[in-house]
């Protein structure tokens, strides 16, 4: 039997008469765009991560790109982000019309490091042509970014913050869910993060009402919320989610905090069977990490990776670029040696199986071949 990287299926068995009935339900009623399940939905999201408003919407980049259009940015607007993150991330800043500039991660957390991001933001202001306008944090692999001290950042030059919550669904920093540490928050669907459905999927969390409308309107072509909705106010999207898609994650939300705390216990019987072996990100003492990842840092990389695939193991290397050498952000100018933790990072990582139904044996199993590499090799 072959160990899956992500195990759905084993979850899918247990919910899934829930998931039937879900569905016949949507089947029944017909509305499969913006049906009551969505409003459900979003009501349970905001009531999960604390936040006054939640907006389901067709992916984890829609909900990045949809509070970028809200600020109506332009070429001369700097968004600020993170060159170690999934694509999307710096994606959205460009399809939203803004221009992204990256500062460097912290090694150890593998999030923005709020010194070198201050750093970054005097560096733009005193080169001239780019304003400062935002900020977009991740919070990698589920741990969350440090936020009280980027919003601080943020006060002090005047800057929006966006948190990526794409990762880290039920993630905790300081008392508060990831999803609500920032002025604005988006998350992912997407079947292989922490909380996924059967498809793509995404969600904005704010606590602001007036943005909360913008993105109404911008989900649905920028359509007149008042009066008539063939009336359109802005350049919009259809980032609508599927009825479908709410259905079953309402199911798969009934069951998520247990997942979450399985997550955990699995991280923490990796780190004291890894600890002594390899180097693991740094989570701080009073955040969670969702897990949406599990990762080591070693040089021998390759060889564990190779080990691991010969014994039938999946691993996964996230990110083997980071973005500011991306070819497809080639004309922002950045080249190798420019963000040297993000780049050592990407030489380093490797992730390993991680869900909530991994058995102890098999954790112990895949971190004691780990650390015979490292010894062997
Ligand atoms: C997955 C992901 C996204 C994009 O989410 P999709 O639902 O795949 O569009 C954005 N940012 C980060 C950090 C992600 O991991």
């Amino acid at each position: 039997m072959s160990i899956p990287f992500v195990d759905l299926k084993t979850q899918y068995s247990l919910i899934k008469g829930d998931v039937s009935d879900a569905l016949d339900r949507v089947f029944d009623h017909g509305q499969f765009v913006m049906g009551p399940e969505i409003e459900e939905l979003e009501g349970r999201l905001a009531d999960f991560v604390g936040s006054k408003f939640a907006l389901c919407c067709s992916s984890g980049t829609d909900a990045l790109v949809l509070p970028l259009l809200a600020k109506n940015l332009s070429k001369n607007d700097a968004v600020i982000t993170t060159p170690f993150t999934f694509f999307a991330t710096a994606e959205a800043i460009v399809l939203a019309g803004a221009t992204p500039v990256f500062s460097d991660v912290d090694p150890m957390s593998f999030n923005l490091d709020p010194d070198l991001l201050e750093i970054t933001i005097q560096e733009t202001l005193n080169t001239g042509g780019l304003r400062p306008a935002g900020i977009v944090a991740v919070d990698l692999f589920g741990n969350p970014a440090d936020f009280e001290k980027i919003n601080d950042i943020a006060e002090k030059y005047g800057l929006f913050v966006i948190e990526d919550a794409a990762q880290s669904f039920g993630a905790v920093y300081r008392n508060k869910k990831a999803g609500n540490l920032a002025d604005i928050a988006a998350t992912s669907f997407f079947p292989a993060k922490p909380l996924g459905c059967y498809g793509d999927g995404g969600a904005v969390f704010t606590n602001d009402q007036e943005l909360f409308g913008a993105l109404k309107s911008l989900r649905v072509h920028g359509q007149s919320l008042e009066g008539d909705k063939y009336e359109n106010i802005k350049i919009g999207l259809n980032a609508r989610m599927d009825t479908i898609q709410a259905a079953i994650l309402l199911q798969k939300l009934s069951i998520y905090q247990e997942e979450f705390e399985r997550r955990n216990y699995i991280a923490q019987k990796y780190t004291d069977c890894l600890n002594e072996c390899v180097e693991l990100q740094f989570i701080q003492n009073d955040s969670r990490s969702a897990w949406a990842q599990f990762t080591i840092l070693s040089d021998k990389r390759d060889d564990i990776q190779l080990s691991l695939t010969n014994h039938g193991i999946p691993t996964a290397i996230y990110y083997k670029k980071p973005l500011h050498l991306s070819p497809a952000l080639f004309d922002l100018g950045y080249e190798e040696g420019n963000l040297v933790n993000s780049e050592l990072l990407s030489n380093k990582v490797i992730s390993l199986p991680m869900h909530a139904y991994l058995e102890d044996e098999t954790v112990e199993w895949i971190a004691s071949l780990v650390c015979d590499v490292v010894k062997n090799s």
